[in-house]
C-alpha cells in the first residue's frame, strides 16, 4: 500500500515531467547565491565582478564560505563586511566550531554583529584530512547545534544550518541525521541550506522526510552547477554527496571544450532546478564557485529578471 508520502513524491514527479520546458515560469523564486573569500587580489576582482553581476537579480541573501580551523577568518569577514558596506545586500557570513574556544568564537560572532552581519551560517566543520572523525576544541562547541545556541547567546541572529539530502558520513542512520538537523533547528535556526544534490527525487524524498520528524523550517536545495566532474568527485565523497555515473559520460571528451563543459553544467543544472520547481520548490540557493554566468543563466532560465527592467 501506498503511503500519503510516496503518493506526494509520484505527484511532483509527474508534475515535473509534465511541465512544459521553462515555458511561462514566473520568476516566483527566491535564489541565493554562495562565494568563498578570495585568497589574493585578482581573486577579490573575480568576487566582485560576479556579485555586480548578480546583484540585479535581486538575492534573499549572498554568503561567504569559512575556510577549514578558521584559516580564512579575515577574509570570510573582510569580504562579508565589503558587501554589507556596499552593496546593501544582506550578506550571511559562515562560521564553524573547528579550533576555536566558545568565547574565540563568540568574540567573531560579536564583529559580526558590530559590522552589520545579521545572518550566520552556522557550521561544525570538518577537521583535518577529509573524512577524518571531528574533534571538538576542548573549550570549544561540539557540533553545530551547540553553536547555534552559542549565537543566539550573542545576538539574534538570523542563523541557517547545513543539511544532507544523501546524509552525512558521520550519521549512525538517515534518521540520526534528521534527528541531528531537527535539533539545529530547534535551537534558533531559522533555514537549512542543503549539500548539493543531482537527483530532484533525492531532494523531494528528504523534504518529505524532514517533514514527517516535525522539521517546518525551509530546507534551500543547494545548487552545484558541475564544469569538472573530477574536482566534484572529490568534494563529493567528504560530504554527504554522490555524483552520479551518467555524469561522467556527459563531459567525456570535453576536456578541451571549456565552452562546452559550460553549457552542459547550465543545462544539468537548469533541468534539475526546473524538476524541483515542479515540485513547489520556491527557494534555490546556488553554490557560485565565486562566478556569476552559470548561476545567472539558470535564474535566468527559471524566470527570475533583473529587479531594475534597466540593467
Ligand atoms: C550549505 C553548506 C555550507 C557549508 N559551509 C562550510 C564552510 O563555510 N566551511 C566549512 O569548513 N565547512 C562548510 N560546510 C561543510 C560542513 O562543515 C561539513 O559538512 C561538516 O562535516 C558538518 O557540518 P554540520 O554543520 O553539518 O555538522 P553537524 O550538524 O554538527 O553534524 C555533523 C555530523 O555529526 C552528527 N551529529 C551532530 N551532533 C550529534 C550528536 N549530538 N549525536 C550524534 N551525532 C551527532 C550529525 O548527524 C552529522 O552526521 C558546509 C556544508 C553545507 C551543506
Amino acid at each position: 500500500m501506498q503511503d500519503k508520502m510516496t503518493l506526494d513524491t509520484d505527484h511532483e514527479a509527474r508534475t515535473a515531467h509534465d511541465t512544459p520546458l521553462f515555458s511561462g515560469l514566473p520568476g516566483d523564486i527566491a535564489v541565493s547565491f554562495e562565494f568563498f573569500p578570495p585568497k589574493t587580489a585578482r581573486m577579490e576582482e573575480a568576487l566582485w565582478d560576479a556579485l555586480q553581476e548578480l546583484m540585479p537579480l535581486g538575492p534573499q541573501f549572498v554568503s561567504v564560505t569559512y575556510g577549514a580551523g578558521g584559516s580564512t577568518r579575515e577574509r570570510t569577514h573582510a569580504t562579508v563586511a565589503r558587501i554589507i558596506r556596499e552593496t546593501g545586500i544582506p550578506a550571511a557570513a559562515h562560521l564553524t566550531c573547528v579550533d576555536a574556544s566558545k568565547a574565540e568564537t563568540q568574540a567573531i560572532a560579536e564583529q559580526y554583529w558590530e559590522a552589520g552581519v545579521r545572518h550566520i551560517v552556522a557550521l561544525r566543520g570538518d577537521a583535518g584530512e577529509p573524512g577524518a572523525p571531528f574533534t571538538p576544541h576542548p573549550q570549544g562547541y561540539a557540533n553545530a547545534a551547540e553553536l547555534v545556541a552559542g549565537l543566539k547567546e550573542v545576538a539574534d541572529f538570523d542563523i541557517s544550518v547545513a543539511a544532507y539530502p544523501e546524509t552525512h558520513p558521520d550519521a549512525d542512520c538517515p534518521q540520526a541525521d534528521l534527528d541531528n538537523l531537527k535539533r539545529k533547528i530547534d535551537a534558533g535556526a531559522s533555514r537549512a541550506i542543503s549539500q548539493f544534490f543531482f537527483s530532484a527525487e533525492t531532494f523531494f524524498r528528504f523534504r518529505d522526510r524532514a517533514s514527517a520528524a516535525g522539521i517546518t523550517a525551509p530546507i534551500l536545495p543547494g545548487i552545484l552547477p558541475v564544469t569538472n566532474v573530477a574536482q566534484a568527485r572529490k568534494f563529493a565523497g567528504a560530504c554527504g554527496a554522490e555524483i552520479p555515473a551518467w555524469m561522467d559520460g556527459l563531459f567525456d571528451g570535453l576536456d578541451e571544450r571549456p565552452a562546452a563543459r559550460q553549457l552542459v553544467a547550465a543545462t544539468v543544472a537548469a533541468e534539475l532546478c526546473r524538476r524541483l520547481y515542479a515540485g513547489g520548490v520556491r527557494e534555490f540557493h546556488f553554490y557560485t564557485l565565486n562566478r556569476a554566468e552559470l548561476a545567472y543563466a539558470i535564474c535566468h532560465l527559471l524566470g527570475v529578471r533583473p529587479k531594475d527592467a534597466s540593467q
